[in-house]
């Protein structure tokens, strides 16, 4: 609505455009505002027509310590003046193994790589090497990265399809999807089908409604994977290091066999992992499953783990974060109802999802269907518009660095915003 025409960022996105197309480098930003940021600090963004935003999209999660922490920063620095790349082994990967396995409690070992569509590429080749079978449960909603196995469209009943030109059905066709939050389900996945290796869950649906699982669900998909003799694989790139420092493993009690951490556990560096029973690991150490990548345990990737994940477990911001968060999700139902608009928040404190919908709770992503995200991206905009800047699919990240100051200026800027969104929907 504000975007000034020919703003800095205007300008810069139409030099973009000439060279990178659509003007992004990831698709998932081609919707979101173009607007180009000079710097963050904290909880803050500052774009470079000299405007400042409160981030709750910090960068799609990993931001879990705010912007340009400073001893993150330093750890790094420090580390790379030593070099950038050995292609070979040196002692923080080491270090940062022995802390990650430490930290989860539950895996015995670790293969770091570099973004999260990689690792669970790897997690699925390893669950079909030790099973022998190739196809793999997933659930409706679920992301887990850009790959033609993984990469789904999904319909408001459940279809999966090809999301992409491109993108080879038959290498999605490996996916058997299922609703998620239902044990029957999935029972009855299991039983009609002898060629599983592998169940892939998102432990908490945080790409799509901020749903958490029933109670008894996660442990009742690990009863459901031992029986029938299929790996259980958690999709921890989001609640990894996010919804308790163990991740959801650890808050909800329940141990797969694999899963996969990015965004939060290296707070902002590019650094995804595996990690896992030593049993089925060990596959990638003898050479019968391969697992490669250049960039792997780089010396900036290992530093930042270990910096990243030692100051989560000094600091232990948590219960800091779900209170931030908690507190904001109130204050956004109370400012949403003050101004007539029937938004419904649902979620954890650290991570909630915001939607236009029938004040319903959203269970699965079927629910997800009686939302009108056309509206609330419309909203998003309005928001980024008075400063609050907030990803265009609902869901909203609190980091350790949001602070008082932060909540005050939010919930001015977020009334604000959504006064101006019931005026010009009148
Ligand atoms: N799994 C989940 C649950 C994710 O949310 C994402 C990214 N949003 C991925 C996998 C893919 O990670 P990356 O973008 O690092 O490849």
């Amino acid at each position: 609505m504000s975007t000034v025409i020919d703003s800095i960022s205007a300008r810069l996105d139409r030099r973009a455009r000439q060279h990178v197309p659509g003007g992004v480098n990831s698709n998932v930003r081609l919707a979101a505002p173009h607007t180009y940021f000079e710097r963050g600090v904290g909880a803050r963004l500052f774009d470079v027509d000299g405007r400042d935003y409160v981030d709750y999209l910090l960068g799609q999660g990993p931001n879990i310590l705010g912007h340009a922490p400073e001893k993150l920063q330093s750890d790094v620095a420090q580390a790379v003046r030593r070099g950038m790349l050995y292609g070979a082994q040196h002692e923080a990967e080491v270090l940062a193994a022995e802390q990650v396995c430490e930290i989860l409690e539950w895996p015995e070992m670790v293969r770091f790589g570099v973004s999260g569509t990689e690792s669970v590429q790897a997690a699925l080749r390893l669950a079909r090497a030790e099973t022998g079978r190739r196809r793999f449960i997933r659930f409706e909603g679920h992301y887990h990265g850009w790959l033609d196995t993984t990469l789904a469209s999904w319909s408001p009943d459940g279809e999966c399809s090809p999301a992409s030109a491109g993108q080879l059905s038959d290498h999605l066709a490996e996916a058997i999807p299922t609703p998620w939050n239902d044990l029957e389900a999935v029972r009855l996945q299991l039983e009609q089908h002898d060629d599983v290796a592998a169940i892939i869950t998102e432990p908490v649906m945080l790409n799509a409604g901020s749903i958490v699982p029933r109670d008894g669900y996660l442990e009742g998909l690990r009863e459901l994977a031992d029986a029938f003799g299929v790996v259980l694989i958690f999709d921890e790139v989001i609640t990894g290091f996010r919804v308790a420092l163990g991740g959801a493993a650890q808050r909800y009690g329940v141990t797969p066999d694999l899963a996969v951490y990015g965004k939060a556990m290296a707070a902002g560096w590019p650094v995804s992992m595996l990690a896992g029973r030593a049993d089925l690991m060990e596959r990638f150490g003898s050479g019968e499953v391969n697992h490669s990548g250049t960039f792997n345990a780089s010396v900036m990737a290992t530093a930042a783990t270990l910096s990243a994940t030692t100051i989560l477990r000094e600091d232990d911001p948590y219960a800091r974060m779900e209170a931030y968060g908690e507190r904001l999700m109130d204050e956004v139902r109370g400012s949403a109802a003050r101004h007539g608009l029937g938004l419904h928040v649902q979620g954890l404190g650290m991570a909630f999802h915001v939607s236009f919908s029938d004040g319903k709770a959203i269970c699965d992503y079927r629910d997800l269907g009686r939302t009108d995200t056309e509206r609330y991206g419309r909203l998003s905009r309005v928001l980024a518009d008075h400063g609050v800047w907030v990803a265009g699919r609902g869901v909203w990240y609190v980091s350790a660095a949001h602070d008082e100051r932060d909540m005050a200026d939010t919930l001015t800027r977020v009334d604000q915003a959504f006064a101006e969104f019931a005026r010009h929907e009148r």
